[in-house]
């Protein structure tokens, strides 16, 4: 098994990016501040893997706020997108993670029962850690 590494360092920098906002609700652009583009390719006889995998630190045009986005592929995860056409199925993870149009109740909260309001905090913290599991049996409460 043969394998290549190629690492590249700020090719898009200066991209813009429309991502959810960790402060601000909904997607806002994004601006690539600094970025590390990870290309690799492994081969065993004619069998070949090619993959990418981005990591971008980016800030937001409203808030400036600053996070991390990756993003990853390889050519074997794919799907069609016309009878002739295929695109790569891309992973892209948000660090910290968020869930777009989400704001928490800030002052509203106060008016909640103890109880409902503890759940409340779990369910949004299980949600915007990307824990499907905990969110959902917080929910059904
Ligand atoms: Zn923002």
């Amino acid at each position: 098994m043969a394998s290549t590494k190629n690492v590249e360092l700020n090719k898009s920098q200066n991209v813009e990016l429309e991502l959810p906002c960790i402060k601000c609700s909904g997607k806002t652009t994004h601006k690539v501040l600094v970025s590390v583009d990870v290309r690799g390719e492994e081969t065993k006889g004619d069998w070949s893997l090619q993959w990418c995998d981005d990591y971008q630190i980016v800030e937001c045009g409203g808030c400036k706020s600053k996070s991390f986005r990756n993003v990853s592929s390889n050519s074997e995860d794919y799907y069609p997108i016309s009878d002739t056409e295929y695109e790569y199925a891309e992973l892209e993870l948000l660090y910290p993670s968020r869930i777009e149009g989400r704001k928490t109740l800030q002052n509203e909260e106060h008016y909640l029962p103890v109880t409902v309001r503890g759940i409340y905090k779990e369910t949004i913290g299980a949600l915007n850690n990307n824990s499907p599991v905990l969110a959902g049996i917080g929910l059904r409460h």
